[in-house]
Formats: C-alpha cells, structure tokens, sequence
C-alpha cells in the first residue's frame, strides 16, 4: 500500500470566472461532497499553502504576476474572453500552485509517495507573460521548475493527458532536455498548437513529444498508445519525477471535447505512468487537476485515478482493448521515429 497525498480545499472554489462558465466552483464543490464520504487507507489529506511571487516567477514574467494581483479585490475582470476573473481570483491561483508544491515537498520529503493536487483554477495553457484558456499561472511548469531548483532534480517528466495541448509548459521547456514534455491532445483544437511537428529546439529537440488525436478516440485507442508508444519513451527519458496534467475533459460525458475516454481508461493510463515512476523515479509522482467540466465524469475518474496511486494494483494487466480500426491511428503515430538525444 503506498501512501497518496490529497490537497483539496473549500478556498479552491472561490475563483469565480463568471456566469455559465464551465471551469465553475461546482467542479471543487462536487470532489468536496464525495471526499466527505470517501476513506481509504493510505490517503493524507494536506493543507495547501500559497505559492510565493518567486515561485511564480521561476516560470513567469513578474509583469503577469503584477496584472493578476492587480485584479485582486476586482468584482470582475478578463484576461482574455474565455479567462474572466473575480475578487479572489490571484489569491486562489497562488493557492492552486501552492497545493502542487505542498504535494512535491511532501514525496521529496518522503512524508507520501505520490499525490494529487485537485486544485483550480488550472494552469497549462498560461503562458510566461499571458493567462489564457481558463488559466492565470501555470502550476505544472512551476513545480517542474521548483523541483530542479529546490531538489537539484535535473530529468523530470511532464504528461499532459488534458483534452487541450498545453501550450504554455510546452513554451516553458521547449529548448530545455531537462523538461519532458508530452501531450495527448484533440487536434485540431483549442489552443491550435500541439502538431506533432512540434517537438522542441534547440538542446531542447526532443524533448517535447505531441500526439494529436482525432476526436472520436476512446480508450481502444489512447490506452495502447501510451502502452506502445509513451511508456518507451518515457523509459528512455528515465525521469526522476512524474508529473501528471491531469485534465479529465477527454472524458466521454465532457461538454467541450470530442474525446471518448473513460474512468477506467485514465485509470490505465495512471498505471502506466505510475510504473514508470515506480521504476525509474522511486515512485514519484504528482497528478494536478486540469480540466474536466463534466462533474460526473470528473468525480468519477478523480477516484479512479486515486484508487490507482494506492498501488496496490500496478502490477495487474492492464485491460485488453479491441483495437480494431482505431489501431491504424496508433501505427501511424508510431511510424513517426521517437528517439530522445542522448542525455547530457
Ligand atoms: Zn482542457
């Protein structure tokens, strides 16, 4: 039984982004209902702390910094049309960093041995100098940067299972070997980047891996393509830690996405990363909580998602798919040669 670290905090639902919104409170307020009920051993829930403006800035410009504080105490304020803020916005997005750092001192400290950060707003598609896409500070990329610079880690892995390309990590580290960036994204779509020919610069050539799905993909066909394709890149890689963008809006139920993922596809994927992290990255790994507007499809693949990181199921196979049809999709991604550079 490994031990699994939670943050999960009512403050996570005061960003409010306006009416009708879909990256709404309720998507904490339904994780709070169910965590009320839910027990099981092994699971350490933590408080969040806020993340510092010198955490924040190792990956953004203190200009961006300045204009989210600057909407602090706002009624409403938008950064773009679809990325609204309201008066707690800047307080509760240095929470939603701060609750992925919690997690990371707590598996480098050894307090846990993975964790999930279930947090908003979200982070990947925030750019250096500009919040987008729903997102004002980029959570992953500042725990990537923080555990290179507080843990002296120097290979760590960032897989971003979200509906959308993360374009602002993949900027992050796009000529930087020390960050792997994957991506599993419906193409073409929101934010339009992540063409498979994006793949870093630079001494950052290949270290930035995307995988453009169709819409209609399920779990026949992404579940094999992170056993067949993924899993051996990742393994080249050998990453000291895992981190996981973890968006459930290629859920099925979702309402923006064409993507027909299941619950218990993302729990194969989590097994397939978590098995990664167990052999190459002492078991580190820490999942943060992206999208997913669907609260039905979000609470139930949060749970399945965690039930994984208990490990007491890692070595069970991973389930068969009929991979008919979707399978030339598969091969065709493959035939694209994926060899990482030599690490230096
Ligand atoms: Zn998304």
């Amino acid at each position: 039984m490994l031990q699994t670290g939670i943050v999960l905090d009512a403050r996570y639902q005061d960003h409010n982004p306006g009416p009708g919104h879909p990256e709404r409170a309720e998507r904490i307020g339904t994780l709070l209902s169910r965590f009320a009920s839910y027990e099981r051993d092994g699971l350490k829930r933590f408080e969040p702390r806020r993340a510092t403006h010198e955490e924040i800035a190792l990956v953004h410009d203190t200009s961006l910094i300045g204009q989210v504080a600057a909407s602090a105490g706002l009624e409403a304020a938008a950064f773009d049309a679809d990325t609204r803020v309201s008066a707690q916005s800047y307080e509760t997005a240095l929470l939603a960093t701060g609750g992925l750092l919690t997690l990371l001192d707590a598996v480098m400290e050894g307090e846990v041995d993975n964790g999930f950060a279930l947090v908003r707003p979200p982070g990947h598609h925030a750019e250096r100098n500009r919040a987008m896409g729903f997102c004002l500070f980029n959570s992953v990329a500042v725990g990537a940067q923080y555990l290179r610079e507080r843990f002296g880690l120097s290979r760590i892995l960032v897989m971003d299972w979200d509906l959308h390309h993360g374009n602002g990590t993949q900027h992050s580290f796009y000529d930087d070997p020390g960050v792997l960036y994957l991506s599993t994204h419906q193409y073409p779509y929101y934010p339009g980047t992540g063409a498979a020919e994006e793949a870093g610069q630079g001494s950052g050539e290949g270290y930035t891996v995307n995988l453009p799905l169709s819409a209609g993909w399920g779990d026949a066909a992404i579940v094999p393509l992170f056993e067949e394709v993924i899993d051996p890149i990742c393994r080249q890689f050998q990453p000291e830690f895992v981190l996981i963008s973890a968006g459930f809006d290629a859920h099925a139920r979702d309402p923006l996405g064409g993507l027909t993922v299941t619950a218990e596809g993302f729990t194969a994927l989590a097994r397939i990363l978590l098995r990664v992290a167990r052999d190459q990255a002492q078991g580190r790994c820490v999942a943060l909580l992206e999208g997913g507007y669907d609260l039905e499809g979000l609470e139930t693949s949060v749970i399945h998602v965690l039930d994984e990181m208990a490990g007491g199921r890692l070595d069970h196979p991973l389930p068969a798919y009929e991979r008919q049809g979707l399978l030339t999709n598969v091969r065709a991604v493959q035939q694209r040669h994926w060899e990482l550079p030599a690490a230096g």
